[in-house]
């Protein structure tokens, strides 16, 4: 379960918009909540926003997979999660 402050957390991660998009400089999409695989529990997964496309789309991390999505986009998905965090 998620605790009070983590689905603050997880709300502001969500109005941040797409980490991609904005990093690719396309500005703000309504995003998803993707969680990034670790080794480790998947509740303790941190998230990045990812728009429809970038997350299930043809385009998107579970759409291609996540080696040929950083190779597309030439980031990471730790990358983009400093980069969300950062705006936090
Ligand atoms: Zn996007
Ligand atoms: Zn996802």
């Amino acid at each position: 379960m998620a605790t009070k402050a983590e689905k603050e957390h997880y709300g502001k991660v969500a109005n941040l918009g797409c980490s991609l998009c904005r990093y690719l400089g396309y500005g703000e999409s309504p995003s998803h909540l993707h969680h990034i695989r670790r080794a480790g529990k998947r509740s303790n997964a941190p998230v990045i926003p990812l728009c429809p496309e970038h997350h299930t789309g043809n385009k998107g991390v579970h759409g291609m997979g996540r080696k040929a999505f950083e190779r597309e986009y030439g980031v990471t998905e730790e990358e983009l999660l400093e980069y969300t965090l950062q705006l936090i």
